[in-house]
């Protein structure tokens, strides 16, 4: 069977690489000259500032991404975190455990469960019963881990997740960042005499008798199938489909150069008292590589549409949170519309199939019900299960 990827994100890749070794024919077509989507980063003045994710895996060496790059045998090393993450409060900083949070919340957070199971009430409702702690808290893990606010989600969407993160646990930090996980996936592509095409933007894809023709703009080639990586709507643009709008969530990101460590473990800080950064990591505590000296990134999500504006409410955070300490700021990039932090706002389940039987969507338009790159192998492993059911 001979599979045409478009697009070599990590759901993209992660497809191919598995498909390659399970012996089928993969193509993959990249627009780009790099590979890697969101999940890459570039070296910068010895900083590995990435496209996009902040070089974590949301349940390191317990979830699924690490089930999925083992079957497809890809040779990444994941960093889990000691602690899971830590939380910035009123001064002070706190291990995040269960027991953290006081009995009156869990209590509280219990109850609205059982009696919300089946209806879609927003997060903001949960947050207006818990105490200061813990309403911050949960407000601060959205932010950092989807990029969304109480207010934009409900229960029975974020529920699973929160199920798999008491499941699988924290997060880790691939050594070498992400650029790493997709380096090993494309070795393995390659490995298996695959083809990735970059610099090979893909024009239409076209349903076919013996399948698909997918055009660039000066050849066409037969597949039986398509696995595209980027997003429905787009998909649907190729294929001239129509398909329903998704809406995405976005973001800020800032790459900081700082001299004294400010976190002192691997995993995340949460900040609680800030106005609009919800999170820090310093990833260089896991892997020194990633940076020379000390290298600190810190995430928002947008609360307005005015990214200026937005800089600079994370920017006064950002002073206020290392005053004292001696650091640079070396990139600062809002991720939104064609380049998101997430393409559906994440929680609830997307679907990988399309209008049009052999054509699926992969990547984090199409995700399971789980964290960012968690959520995207998931969806890669339903899209599999499709194309393993297909008959030719
Ligand atoms: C600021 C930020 C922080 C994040 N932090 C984390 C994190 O720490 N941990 C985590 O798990 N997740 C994180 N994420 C999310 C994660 O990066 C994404 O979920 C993931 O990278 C999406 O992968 P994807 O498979 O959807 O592919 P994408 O990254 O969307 O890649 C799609 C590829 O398709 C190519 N393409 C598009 N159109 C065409 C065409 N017509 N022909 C050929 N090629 C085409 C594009 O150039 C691109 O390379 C973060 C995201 C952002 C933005």
């Amino acid at each position: 069977m001979r599979i045409a990827v478009v697009g070599s994100g990590l759901g993209g890749l992660l497809s191919a690489a598995i498909l390659s070794e399970r012996g089928y024919e993969v193509e993959v077509y990249e627009k780009l000259p790099f590979i890697g989507g969101r999940f890459t980063s570039f070296n910068y003045r010895g900083y590995e500032i990435s496209t996009g994710a902040l070089h974590m895996i949301p349940h390191g060496s317990r979830g699924h991404l690490a089930r999925m790059l083992k079957e497809a045998g890809a040779r990444v090393e994941i960093i889990d975190s000691k602690p899971e993450g830590t939380a910035l409060y009123n001064g002070e900083e706190v291990e995040v455990r269960k027991r953290s949070f006081p009995l009156r919340s869990k209590l509280s957070f219990a109850l609205f469960c059982l009696k919300n199971r089946f209806r879609e009430v927003r997060l903001s409702e949960l947050e207006r019963r818990l105490d200061d702690f813990s309403a911050r808290f949960l407000r601060a893990f959205l932010g950092w881990s989807l990029s969304i606010t109480p207010e934009e989600t409900t229960l029975t969407k974020i529920y699973p997740i929160y199920r798999s993160t008491l499941e699988l646990g924290g997060p880790g930090v691939p050594a070498g960042g992400c650029r790493a996980v997709v380096e090993a996936l494309a070795e393995v592509v390659e490995s298996n005499d695959c083809k990735i095409r970059r610099g090979s933007k893909v024009r239409s894809v076209r349903k076919e008798d013996y399948g698909f023709s997918v055009h660039l703009e000066r050849e066409a080639k037969a597949f039986d199938v398509v696995l595209s990586d980027i997003g429905h709507e787009e998909t649907a643009k190729l294929c001239s489909y129509r398909a329903e709008k998704c809406e995405p969530s976005s973001g800020i990101k800032y790459s900081i150069a700082i001299k004294q460590p400010f976190i002192e473990h691997t995993g995340v800080l949460f900040t609680l008292n800030t106005r609009r950064i919800s999170g820090m990591n310093q990833v260089t505590n896991a892997d020194p590589n990633l940076g020379k000296g000390h290298f600190l990134m810190a995430h928002q999500p947008m609360l307005t549409s005015n990214v200026k504006f937005e800089i600079s409410e994370g920017l006064k955070d950002i002073r206020e949170l290392l005053r004292g300490y001696e650091y640079e700021i070396l990139a600062v990039q809002s991720y939104s519309d064609g380049w998101p932090v997430n393409r559906a706002k994440a929680g609830g389940e997307e679907s990988v199939k399309t209008p049009l039987k052999g054509l699926y969507v992969v990547g984090d338009g199409a995700k399971g019900q789980d964290i960012e790159v968690e959520g995207v192998a998931l969806g890669v492993e339903k899209a599999l299960q499709e194309v393993e059911t297909l008959e030719f």
